[in-house]
């Protein structure tokens, strides 16, 4: 089953694309509301991600039209900061959800997981790496059975790491991952990054072995 996702900024479109595909999805693309309306209505689609400012024909309209066809797929709509009061018509034209840019990617992933109708993936709420922990469903960190604080960022980068535990991950692909579509985020940030959670996941446990590892000239693993 495949997913339509409807941009009409090439980047963001692509970006997503990426992302979706590392996850195992099937993406067809559409940058403006027409062929997104008739690729929709001809196709069978997981989910449809949609973005309100389109070309030819909005968002809106796209998932009015759609529902009008009886095409009940789930929508989960994109809408910029100031498009918020957009909320009601976003709602009422029969989206199932919406997010607001900007947006990490894990955060749309969750969204589309939750909309998509093919059973869970077996996959537990709380994700582990040696003795540290971390429950995505409220957000708590623990290492040897003791609480860390981590700001929201610092929880995403945690946990885009341990997803992708064992594994080198270069700073583009954390920066795509982890960091906001339309910030400009700098290689330098995810070390600063990487920074915070040393102090906050490794060095206050001097006794165990550190977990975040860097590979020099390529990235950073988390792993033993
Ligand atoms: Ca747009």
């Amino acid at each position: 089953m495949k997913i339509l996702l409807v941009e009409d900024e090439l980047r963001i479109s692509q970006s997503i694309k990426k992302g979706l595909e590392q996850e195992k999805f099937l993406v067809e693309t559409a940058f403006d509301g027409e062929a997104a309306f008739d690729l929709a209505s001809s196709n069978e689609y997981e989910v449809i991600i949609l973005d309100l400012m389109l070309p030819k024909m909005d968002g809106v309209s796209v998932c009015r039209k759609l529902r009008e066809d009886i095409v009940h797929t789930p929508i989960l709509v994109l809408t910029a900061k100031g498009e918020l009061e957009d909320k009601v018509s976003v709602l009422d034209c029969g989206a199932d959800d919406y997010l607001v840019k900007p947006f990490a990617f894990a955060e749309l992933l969750a969204r589309v997981r939750a909309l998509t109708r093919r059973p869970k993936l077996q996959e537990s709420a709380i994700l582990k790496i040696d003795d540290l922990q971390l429950d995505t469903r409220n957000f708590e960190v623990k290492r040897s059975g003791k609480s860390i604080d981590l700001s929201r960022k610092e929880f995403t980068f945690l946990e885009y790491l341990i997803r992708h535990k064992n594994r080198i991950l270069s700073k583009e692909q954390i920066i795509e991952n982890v960091w906001d579509y339309e910030a400009d985020v700098l290689f330098n940030t995810v070390e600063v990054y990487i920074g915070y959670l040393r102090n906050k996941i490794d060095k206050p446990f001097k006794d165990k072995k550190p977990l975040i590892h860097t590979v020099r000239g390529f990235g950073y693993r988390i792993g033993d």
